[in-house]
């Protein structure tokens, strides 16, 4: 059985070019061309129920579309890139934080936080030695 010729036809985003032989099945398989430029062999059972409709740029563009919304989007004033910059944390984990918890920095991780707090112990750590220090010293008077 010869397979309808579906050359010029278009199948969404595809385009048919021309016939380009048969599957293992004997399907007629088709060189198509999507919008987006790229050429892609596709099987002609797949256009005509409408399964395939692009080469998959579809999904690189919706990924790509978030991947934007997210590295436009302002956190405090700043990008997650800036954020990752200033911060050290690696752009993943800010990305992540931002699907779990809709903040780059959520208080019970920001590493401002942390910082301050580490300063305090830091600080009272060292007004205890001086205090020791003065306590010994009025010992050794
Ligand atoms: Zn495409």
């Amino acid at each position: 059985m010869r397979a309808i010729d579906l050359s010029g036809c278009t199948f969404g985003r595809l385009t048919v070019l021309a016939r380009d032989g048969s599957d293992a099945k004997r399907q007629a398989k088709w060189l198509c061309q999507c919008q987006c430029g790229t050429i892609k062999t596709i099987a002609g059972a797949s256009l005509k129920k409408g399964t395939t409709k692009a080469c998959g740029c579809l999904h690189v563009e919706r990924t790509r579309a978030m991947g934007l919304a997210n590295a436009d989007k302002l956190y405090d004033g700043l990008t997650l890139h800036e954020h990752s910059k200033r911060s050290g944390v690696p752009y993943s984990t800010l990305t992540a934080r931002v699907r779990k918890h809709s903040h780059p920095f959520p208080a019970h991780i920001a590493p401002e936080a942390h910082a301050e707090q580490a300063k305090q112990r830091e600080s009272m750590r060292g007004q205890n030695i001086d205090g020791f220090r003065a306590w010994l010293g009025k010992g050794t008077q």
